[in-house]
């Protein structure tokens, strides 16, 4: 399979440069040259399907021309290697927990499966692995990739801006994890990241990658989990008019979704769930597609004002913005309503929902019709949040679950880092002797 850029310009690259490089070289993302439909028997019996069977399938749909068939299904199952229960919140709709992997959030699985990705590709020279994070992502990557072999991950982040919770989950790990504690802010981290894959003299000594979420092999593996979805919901009989949910900041783990569903995942439509970043929802309703700077909300991880996943959905539907809207429809919440929508939900039904679920759930009881069954994505566990959702549902007593606590109990090590490039360079430099 072939992947092609978003803009149009660059020469067409195998699943190997596309995963090497992350961006096509005119700064567009790689796109798959086709989304083939899975044949008809896969969907009449994927209810009787395991989870990794499910995923082997769509996975070999994406990548089984290039990854042969046992090595491939060797990384979806080491990928896979938590459960992603469909759990019932109400009589039509339904969470798809997506947190019970080492990290507590989906990013788990894009990076899991991005590791092992790089890995085959990579036998030979050590790897390094950059990565700027404001908090989950660095965590997620550098759990992701921890104890593979060849590839050494440098994680920066800004020093005293991200919580002890989301800290401890990237610089108590050791081993190939190293953790870069910059003096200054998010968007310095970024700018050390961005001028290190720029300069000639570092390219030429060191082998430099992103783990950024527009990478092909973060996006792709998302897909698994929403066959996995409508597995479970067949099991339970029910195979018609089903209305997903994606709390969405960058639309990548939405854009999953909709390649599933031209894979011919029988899902009616979405609605993608925004919090007060409403940019895309606009877009649907203007056909003005106009980014803007981020607000912060307490569904932070979808603070984005300019989603970068965005240009890829416009190419799946050929630019239409009324192809678009047949297949997507979009909500907004407010920091008020999803308080109140993780107090009221948890009242009504004992479910406690994380800020960014709460968009979703509440997206869905503002837009289920009559005769659908909804499910929402459950991107993180609440105690990933601990102090806004005990702050705002103390009754549900949200507790820091085992495997998260066992990184708080780790040992911190870091490495200080200033915000000046040269600093960074010398850093890198002293790797590659
Ligand atoms: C990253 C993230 C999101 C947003 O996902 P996108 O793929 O960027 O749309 C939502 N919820 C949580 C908890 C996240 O970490």
């Amino acid at each position: 399979m072939k992947y092609y850029s978003t803009n149009g310009k660059a020469p067409l690259a195998s699943l190997e440069t596309a995963v090497v490089q992350g961006l096509a070289p005119d700064r567009g993302l790689y796109m798959p040259e086709r989304i083939d439909r899975l044949p008809a028997d896969f969907f009449q019996s994927m209810g009787e399907m395991t989870f990794h069977e499910v995923a082997c399938r769509v996975a070999s749909a994406y990548f089984g021309e290039d990854i042969a068939e046992k090595e491939l299904r060797e990384m979806v199952c080491d990928t896979l290697s938590f459960p992603i229960p469909l759990v019932r919140v109400r009589e039509d709709i339904y969470s798809l927990e997506l947190f019970h992997g080492p990290t507590l959030a989906f990013k788990d699985v894009g990076a899991r499966f991005m590791a092992r990705m790089l890995k085959h590709f990579n036998q030979e020279t050590e790897v390094h692995v950059l990565v700027a994070t404001s908090g989950d992502t660095g965590s997620a990557v550098a759990n992701g990739f921890l104890g593979v072999k060849g590839i050494r991950v440098h994680v920066l982040y800004p020093k005293g801006k991200v919580s002890r919770i989301q800290e401890c989950q990237f610089t108590t790990l050791g081993r190939n994890i190293t953790a870069l504690e910059v003096d200054g802010n998010f968007d310095d981290c970024q700018a050390l990241v961005k001028s290190a894959f720029m300069d000639g003299e570092l390219n030429s000594r060191l082998r430099l990658t992103s783990a950024n979420s527009i990478n092909v092999a973060r996006l792709l593996p998302q897909s698994f989990y929403y066959f996995w979805a409508l597995a479970q919901l067949h099991h339970l009989g029910i195979r018609e008019n089903v209305v997903v949910c994606v709390p969405s900041g960058n639309f990548g783990n939405i854009c999953s979704g909709l390649f599933a569903k031209r894979m011919g995942l029988p899902v009616s439509r979405f609605i993608a769930a925004n919090n007060a970043n409403t940019v895309f929802f606009d877009y649907l309703r203007s056909s003005r597609y106009e980014p803007r700077p981020s607000i912060p909300t307490l569904a932070n991880a979808m603070d984005v004002g300019d989603p970068s996943n965005f240009a890829r959905i416009l190419e799946l539907y050929g630019h239409s913005h009324s192809a678009i809207c047949a297949d997507i429809s979009g909500c907004v919440s407010t920091d008020q309503q999803i308080a109140e929508t993780m107090r009221q939900c948890y009242e009504e039904t004992g479910y406690m929902l994380d800020p960014h679920g709460a968009c979703g759930y509440r997206a869905l009881t503002q837009g289920i019709r009559e005769g659908e069954t909804g499910i929402f994505l459950e991107t993180a566990h609440p105690a990933k949040f601990l102090q806004v959702v005990n702050e705002r549902v103390p009754a549900a007593k949200v507790t820091i679950p085992e495997r998260l606590a066992a990184f708080m109990k780790g040992h911190k090590q870091t490495v200080p880092m200033s915000r000046d490039f040269a600093d960074f360079k010398e850093y890198l430099l002293t790797l590659s002797k």
